[in-house]
């Protein structure tokens, strides 16, 4: 006689269902997955065991650096995460783990991942269609096994060429129906070289062919701001922005455009951008006081140890937000949100 299965269909998620919009790629995999990737693929990496390469990996408060060391030094934990994920494999597992875990742990059910095509193809040996396939099906196969709505976002650099960039965002709009929902610019320009007006036109080609843009701006005071990012880069979602909160015309320009900012309260404090919890106080309650729509987001998850939950934890334990706020932020994330299904 056939056995009936037992039903558990009364088992949900204990908490509600979250939104992630800030994600880098290249730091959203647990540690042990990368160093399992890297296995996988042969690549010889220079740490002598396991824990070495975690530690290395890790940016802890210990560990503080300043964003200039973070981006551009040896010590750079991004360079060895993108070269052991420079593979359509490695891409799709990137995707579908960092998307799985985000659902697992937090119950996230909207997530969109960043990443630079160009930083994964080692510098041209690997063709960029089969790298962006490779992340394609790591996001088929996450939303086939989860309910969560998963969008890739294509970060152009602030150091690469007007070609390389433009290729990227030809990439991004190729790809747009399967997945690709938006593009970004990030890394540092280490020359102060980058000219926002001679990138104007490739990311209004990237806005006239329906993708979201979202630009790092405002993250220090040298970096690119968030007044240029909207007037001269069409963004509607601006990644960090807190430098806003010393300028009320700026403020003004994020209030009237509806302009959403992707706020990483542990990225901001571990690389010194904010001083401490008082410095985070400082530019919510600012935020909140201009009326400024802003999202809670990791940005770089296993270099800050962190995940969403534990964003938000600290941003209520400190009597930062309430319950009912972070439930707007949520909101303001769904809103914002570059994934239309
Ligand atoms: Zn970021």
């Amino acid at each position: 006689m056939a056995h009936e299965m037992p039903k558990f269909d009364h088992l949900e998620p204990k908490t509600k269902p979250l939104t992630e919009l800030h994600l880098h790629a290249g730091a959203g995999l647990p540690t042990s997955t990368m160093w399992s990737i890297a296995h996988d693929q042969g690549i010889r990496l220079p740490f002598r065991n396991y824990w070495a390469f975690k530690e290395f990996i890790t940016v802890t408060k210990d560990r503080m650096m300043n964003l200039d060391t973070f981006l551009h030094s040896d010590l750079n934990p991004f360079h060895w995460c993108e070269v052991i994920q420079s593979s359509p494999e490695a891409m799709e597992r990137t995707v579908y783990e960092i998307a799985a875990k985000a659902y697992r742990s937090s119950n996230v059910q909207r997530i969109e991942i960043r990443f630079t095509p160009m930083k994964r193809n080692r510098g041209g040996e690997r063709d960029l269609d089969h790298i962006i396939m490779g992340a394609l099906h790591g996001l088929d196969r996450v939303m086939l096994e989860y309910p969560i709505k998963v969008g890739l976002i294509f970060c152009l650099e602030k150091k690469f060429s007007k070609t390389q960039n433009q290729i990227t965002v030809e990439k991004a709009i190729k790809y747009h129906k399967r997945g690709v929902v938006g593009i970004d610019l990030a890394g540092l320009d280490a020359h102060n070289e980058f000219d926002a007006n001679a990138m104007s036109e490739i990311f209004l080609a990237a806005k006239n062919a329906g993708l979201g843009i979202t630009v790092h701006a405002g993250e220090s005071a040298e970096t690119l701001t968030v007044t240029e990012a909207i007037t001269k880069l069409h963004a509607t979602r601006i990644g960090h922005g807190i430098q806003a909160i010393h300028d009320k015309k700026e403020l003004k320009l994020i209030r009237d455009r509806n302009v959403t900012l992707e706020f990483c309260p542990s990225s901001n404090m571990i690389l010194g951008l904010a001083k401490g919890i008082p410095g985070i106080r400082r530019i919510v309650e600012t935020f909140l006081k201009h009326e400024i729509k802003f999202t809670i987001n990791t940005d770089d998850p296993i270099f800050f140890e962190t995940n969403i939950s534990k964003e938000i934890a600290l941003l209520i334990d400190n009597n930062i937000l309430t319950h009912a706020q972070v439930d707007q932020c949520m909101d303001w994330a769904q809103e914002a949100s570059f994934i239309d299904y």
